[in-house]
C-alpha cells in the first residue's frame, strides 16, 4: 500500500519518528521519474518496462505517465494488470515458453511482441494466431552479469538464424533479443551480442523489424551513483554492424526502478556476533542469496551507531534456518535492538517476489522525497 497523503523528508526522517516496526519500503518518485528521462534522453528506440521487477500498481502507472508505452509482460496475470491499469499500453509477452491457454488469452488480449527460442514454440505461436513481431532468443557465454540468464532461456546464434527465417515464412515480423543477464556491468555484453545478432540476421537473409536489447541494466547496489551511458553508448556504437540498423528496444527491469527505492529492516535482537531482524529471505531480501547484499547503511532513532564495524550474522524472522543473508554483513559494533537498516537500490525483485511465510514480509511503502 502506498500512503501518499504525507511524503517524509526521507528514510531517516521517517524512521527516527515512527512507532512501528516496518519493514518499510521506500520510494522516492522523482529518483524514478530522473531514471526514465536518462533512459528516453540515452537509448536510441523504444524503452519498455519488465513489469516483473515491480509490479506495484503506483509503478507502472507513473512509468506509463512518464512516457513507457510498452511493457514486458510474462504472464497473463501481467497482461491483465498492465491492460487494466494502461488500457492503452503495447503487450510485449517476451517469455518464451507458453502454454496454448496462455498464448490464447495474450492474442485476445492484444499482444504485439512475442519471443521465441525453440521451433516447438513458434509452432504454438503460428497455431495460435500469433500476430506482429517474434523476437528470436539467443544466448551466448557472456560475462558481466550477476548470474547467468543464458541458462533458462536463449538457442544458439545458429538456431536462431533458422528460427528467424521460419518467422518470416510465416508471415510474421522478424526480430532477435538477448539478455545479457541482470546486474550486468560490462556494456561490451550488449556490444558482443548486438554483432552477433548482425551475423544471425545476415545469415538469415532477413531484415529485422526491432532487435531489443533486453534488461540487465545495472543498479546501484553497491552504493554507486548509475550512469548508463556507457553502455547506451555501447549499444549504439555496436548497432552500426547493421548495414540497415533495426529499430531498437531495451526492456529493463532492476535498472528503472531500483535506485528509486530503499528498504528499512528492524534489529529485533543481538547475540554477541550474530543479529536478528523483521525480514529476510522469504521476505523483501529474497534477492540477497543469489546476487549479494546491497548497500547499507544503519540508523538509530535520537543517536548515531558506532563508525567501526564489524562482521556479523544475519538471520531473518521466520523459525526456518536458511533464513539468513549471505556470509557475515559489517555493521556497526555497537548495534543494539531497535537499530534500522536500511538497504539501498531495492526498488526491483522486492514487490511480487515476498512472502508472507511464517506470518512476516508484510511491508509499507513510505514515500520520500529524497533517499539520501
Ligand atoms: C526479467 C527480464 C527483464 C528485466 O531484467 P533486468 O535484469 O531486471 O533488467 C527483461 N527482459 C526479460 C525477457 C526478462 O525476463
Amino acid at each position: 500500500m502506498l500512503h501518499q497523503e504525507v511524503m517524509a523528508t526521507g528514510p531517516r526522517q521517517f524512521l527516527e519518528r515512527t512507532s512501528h516496526d516496518g519493514p518499510f519500503h521506500f520510494f522516492c518518485p522523482s529518483a524514478l521519474n530522473a531514471r526514465v528521462a536518462a533512459f528516453a534522453a540515452g537509448f536510441r528506440g523504444q524503452v519498455t518496462f519488465a513489469v516483473k521487477a515491480n509490479p506495484a500498481e503506483h509503478v507502472i502507472l507513473q512509468l506509463w505517465g512518464q512516457g513507457v508505452t510498452a511493457f514486458d509482460v510474462a504472464s497473463v496475470d501481467e497482461i491483465t494488470l498492465v491492460s487494466r491499469l494502461c488500457p492503452q499500453a503495447a503487450l510485449h509477452y517476451h517469455n518464451p515458453v507458453r502454454s496454448r491457454a496462455e498464448i490464447a488469452a495474450a492474442v485476445a488480449a492484444g499482444v504485439v511482441s512475442w519471443s521465441v527460442d525453440d521451433p516447438a514454440e513458434l509452432d504454438k505461436l503460428v497455431a495460435g494466431g500469433a500476430a506482429g513481431q517474434i523476437a528470436v532468443r539467443f544466448a551466448l557465454p557472456v560475462d558481466g552479469a550477476s548470474y547467468n540468464f543464458g541458462e533458462k532461456f536463449g538457442t544458439s546464434p545458429e538456431l536462431a538464424a533458422r528460427l528467424l527465417t521460419h518467422v518470416a515464412q510465416a508471415g510474421l515480423q522478424p526480430a532477435l533479443t538477448f539478455h545479457v543477464g541482470t546486474q550486468c556491468a560490462q556494456p561490451s555484453a550488449w556490444a558482443t551480442y548486438i554483432r552477433t545478432a548482425s551475423d544471425i540476421a545476415r545469415q538469415a537473409g532477413v531484415q529485422l523489424a526491432s532487435l531489443n536489447v533486453g534488461g540487465g541494466f545495472a543498479s546501484g547496489r553497491d552504493g554507486s551513483v548509475v550512469d548508463h551511458q556507457g553502455v547506451f553508448d555501447a549499444i549504439d556504437q555496436a548497432a552500426s554492424a547493421f548495414d540497415v540498423p533495426p529499430a531498437m528496444v531495451c526492456e529493463p527491469g532492476r535498472g528503472l526502478v531500483a535506485d528509486a527505492f530503499a528498504y528499512a529492516v528492524r534489529v529485533k535482537g543481538r547475540r554477541g556476533d550474530a543479529v536478528y531482524i523483521n525480514d529476510g529471505i522469504y521476505g523483501g531480501l529474497s534477492e540477497l542469496p543469489s546476487i549479494g547484499v546491497p548497500a547499507l547503511r544503519v540508523i538509530r532513532a535520537g543517536g548515531t551507531a558506532a563508525a567501526r564495524r564489524r562482521p556479523m550474522t544475519v538471520w531473518g524472522p521466520t523459525c526456518d534456518s536458511l533464513d539468513r543473508l549471505p556470509g557475515t554483513l559489517d555493521l556497526p559494533e555497537d548495534l543494539i535492538e531497535g537499530d534500522w537498516i536500511l538497504f539501498s537500490a531495492m526498488g526491483a525483485y522486492v514487490t511480487g517476489v515476498s512472502t508472507r511465510f511464517n506470518g512476516y514480509g508484510a511491508w509499507e511503502t513510505i514515500p520520500v522525497l529524497t533517499l539520501e
